[in-house]
């Protein structure tokens, strides 16, 4: 029998997205809940990488990343946020957003430091924090609009705050950070000691004309951040796990070193495919538009249900009220849906600690519309 582990994560079960899409599997259901494309990633990006392949870029590639993607990610950051990045000192390559996010907190957190984390929240912030034995400062965002409350981050910050952790557009409430949240936010951190972790992951993925609200925008931000960003969410490539984080040379510094005994470096054909790729601009200012249709067509189909739509401004999800259709938790009433009705959603209580349940769940459009017709005509049944 293996000698007894103590558990450095012992109230941490499987994350909602994998006990989500293994019911979906069991149950035969459309997968609305775990956020990945269900629609091919583009032609010319394979065959970039095939060719990377074919001439040979098969080894190891530099532990910070290949030159030239870091090259052209540097010139995106300043086309699109007017910041000034060195491509050799400010940017790391990594095996997908989440495992920047994680290096991020391993790097700068001590145990005892808090971190303020917004909830609702993606899955993977807040044991990241407790295994680094740091402590997490939950501050809820208010159901329905999702907005941060500022006073009450004023009022939650004391010595021992290391860092704010911030997502927008947002996974799962689909909210976006306004320029007057970053207002607000210069002015709290202004002569502090705290960090910013910004995850960006869905940067490109934002609706109705609103510019997005980098990190990077702003100097006196930028220089106190760890920006994560992945390939995966603007690509339709998830299942690649490649991203990268962007930071101040002094803070990079202290990243690489937990990285490059972790992973060292990332894959190397799809980093050469992508520098070439990124080239064109288009390859990522055309995401957005094209997210955009798939959130109005479901939001179109879904009216034919007694689901009640929230805002999204960004991201690949879009919440849902149930209240005409049961009050079950959001839990029961997710699976049952995968069970009986054969779709599969993410119930938005899943994305805090305790018990809050404001009776929503999460559908991701980003599927062929022959799927989301499909799904929809099963949840037009509830
Ligand atoms: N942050 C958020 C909010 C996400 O939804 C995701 C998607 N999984 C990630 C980070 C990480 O993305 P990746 O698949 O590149 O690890
Ligand atoms: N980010 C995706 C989601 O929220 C899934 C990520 C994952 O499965 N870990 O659905």
């Amino acid at each position: 029998m293996a000698p007894p582990l103590l558990s450095k994560l012992p109230r941490v079960g499987t994350t909602i997205f994998t006990v989500m899409s293994s019911l979906a599997t069991e149950y035969g259901a459309v997968n609305l809940g775990q956020g990945f494309p269900d629609f091919p990633m583009s032609e010319a990006l394979v065959a970039l990488v095939n060719r990377a392949m074919t001439s040979g870029f098969n080894q190891y590639t530099h532990m910070n990343g290949f030159p030239a993607l870091r090259e052209v990610l540097a010139e995106k950051v300043r086309s699109l946020y007017g910041a000034i990045v060195d491509p050799d000192s400010e940017i790391t390559i990594t095996p997908g957003g989440t495992y920047a996010i994680y290096t991020a907190l391993t790097t700068v957190l001590q145990p005892g430091d808090e971190v303020i984390v917004f909830q609702p929240c993606y899955d993977s912030y807040i044991p990241n924090i407790l295994v680094n034995g740091a402590i997490p400062v939950l501050i809820d965002l208010p159901f329905p609009d999702y907005q941060i409350d500022w006073e009450e981050v004023r009022r939650r910050i004391t010595p021992r705050t290391r860092m704010i952790m911030l997502n927008s557009p947002n996974n799962p409430t689909g909210a976006v950070l306004r320029e007057t949240d970053m207002q607000v936010l210069r002015s709290l951190v202004k002569d502090t000691p705290i960090l910013i972790l910004s995850d960006e992951v869905y940067e490109h993925l934002i609706f109705d004309g609103i510019p997005h609200q980098s990190v990077l925008r702003y100097p006196d931000l930028a220089e106190r951040s760890l920006a994560c960003y992945s390939f995966g969410k603007t690509y339709h490539c998830t299942g690649w796990k490649l991203g990268y984080c962007v930071s101040s040379a002094a803070l990079m510094k202290e990243f690489r070193k937990v990285h490059q005994f972790n992973c060292f470096s990332c894959h190397t054909p799809s980093q050469v495919a992508l520098a070439e790729f990124l080239a064109d601009k288009d390859s990522y200012n055309t995401v957005g538009v094209f997210m955009q249709r798939k959130r109005d067509y479901f939001q179109q189909l879904m009216q034919q249900t007694k689901f009640t739509p929230l805002p999204s401004y960004g991201s690949y999800f879009q919440l849902y009220k149930y209240d005409r259709i049961s009050d079950e938790s959001d839990k029961e009433l997710s699976i049952r849906i995968t069970k009986e009705y054969g779709v599969a959603c993410i119930p938005v209580s899943a994305f805090y600690i305790g018990e809050k349940d404001d009776k929503v769940v999460r559908f991701c459009f980003a599927k062929k519309e022959e799927t989301l017709e499909k799904a929809v005509e099963r949840l037009a049944k509830i």
